[in-house]
């Protein structure tokens, strides 16, 4: 019954320029990720986007592509009326109700838009003219402006629009729209969901794998690249990056006190995504870093993880309880993958008791065990990391 949607965004705070970028954004995105599924037509009308279908188009998978596009606010599957004339806009919202409705037992409500303003209509009369016309044509509607049951929108513009289906979009803006950033993607739960939850906000993203073979296997990496995959549905295209931290991690293993290991180590990862992430043009770095979630995220080990950077760090978890985290992660299908039980990179070289308090004049002192080789080894590890690109 559908051969196209109109596709609504928020417009909030977009003016001028803003404005512009924003819907060539969103268009943009739209196309994308319509593309794989067929020969679909996006284009912007007055704060509209609107998708023209292909013949024998896929109507649920269609809707679920568009559901993980940030910026729609919302989803609506529309019946064209080609010509705007009175006599076919009416006879075209009739046939619609009568399609889409068989039993007409309920209430309803016209809602009017025009777009051109020089229709003969103003809006209030197309509600009300249309509304009585609905009535004659079917006596068994009835009309309740203030709880309709049924909300027959119709939209006037060259040609018309009638839908009184509304499904919700994602919300955020279109990713793109506000930089990018360097994502530390780990095969867990959290981060995954932190990526998600930065690019909503239109933030394109890269990501950054700490790896350490043979500690760490090629299932494990796998996972991490089904991950940025899965994240890849919503973000767009995106670099991971796989950094083999071996000897790094054996190095530190080697010269520092057990009990820090986790922490010196996660002082490097940040040090080398920092600097992956000012050669990618990404303007701050995305962790999964939950309050207290493990020893390593307590408020001192988060203070002394951070002190090694100077871009910015997001932590969108930061107040998030583990549970409502693996409700975002069910929702936006991540889930599944993150709890396979493949081996990170930092269960590997755990202490039995890490520190949870870590004093940071003691870390600094322990780091400096390392200065024969390690600027050097930082450098090889940038410079050897290998990158798959996401799409
Ligand atoms: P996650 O579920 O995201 O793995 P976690 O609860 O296991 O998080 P940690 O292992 O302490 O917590 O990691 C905290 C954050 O550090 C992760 O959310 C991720 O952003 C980053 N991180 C940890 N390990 C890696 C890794 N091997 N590669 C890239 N980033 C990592
Ligand atoms: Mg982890």
């Amino acid at each position: 019954m559908y051969k196209a949607f109109l596709i609504k965004y928020a417009e909030i705070g977009l003016k001028g320029n803003n404005r512009y970028l924003f819907e060539n954004a969103l268009r943009d995105r739209i196309a994308g990720v319509l593309r794989p599924l067929g020969d679909y037509r996006v284009t912007k009308e007055q704060g509209r986007i609107f998708v023209e279908c292909p013949d024998g188009y896929d109507y649920e998978e269609t809707v679920q592509a568009l559901q993980r596009v940030f910026g729609i606010s919302s989803i609506c599957p529309v019946v064209v009326i080609g010509s705007s004339d009175w006599d076919s806009l009416t006879k075209g919202v009739g046939d619609y109700v009568e399609a889409m409705y068989p039993d007409r037992n309920f209430t309803f409500k016209v809602m009017a838009k025009r777009a051109d303003k020089n229709y003969p209509l103003t809006s209030p009369e197309i509600c009300s003219n249309m509304g009585a016309y609905l009535l004659r044509r079917f006596p068994e509607l009835k009309v309740d402006v203030h709880k309709p049951e049924v909300r027959i929108n119709v939209e006037v513009r060259t040609k018309s629009y009638v839908y009184s289906i509304v499904i919700e979009g994602p919300g955020g803006m279109p990713v793109g729209t506000n930089g990018k950033a360097m994502l530390l993607l780990s095969g867990g739960i959290d981060s995954p969901v932190a990526g998600y939850m930065i690019s909503k906000r239109g933030v394109s993203m890269a990501a950054v794998y700490f790896h350490a073979p043979p500690y760490t296997s090629e299932r494990a990496k796998q996972k991490v690249v089904d991950l940025a995959k899965k994240l890849s549905m919503y973000t767009g295209k995106m670099k991971l990056f796989v950094v083999n931290f071996t000897d790094i991690q054996l190095y530190i293993y080697d010269k520092c006190p057990h009990d820090e290991l986790t922490i010196i180590m996660r002082r490097y990862m940040m040090r080398i995504a920092e600097k992956l992430a000012e050669q990618e043009n990404c303007l701050g770095l995305v962790t999964g870093e939950s309050i207290g979630q493990v020893a390593s995220q307590t408020m001192q080990s988060l203070a002394s993880t951070n002190e090694v950077c100077t871009i910015p760090v997001y932590r969108p978890l930061i107040a998030f309880d583990k549970k409502d985290i693996v409700e975002i992660s069910e929702r936006i299908d991540t889930y599944e993958t993150s709890i396979q039980p493949f081996e990170d990179c930092c269960t590997i070289f755990v202490a039995k008791h890490p520190v949870t308090k870590p004093n940071l004049k003691a870390i600094r002192n322990s780091e400096r065990r390392l200065e024969d080789k390690i600027d050097e080894m930082v450098m090889t590890a940038i410079e050897t990391a290998s990158v798959i690109d996401i799409e």
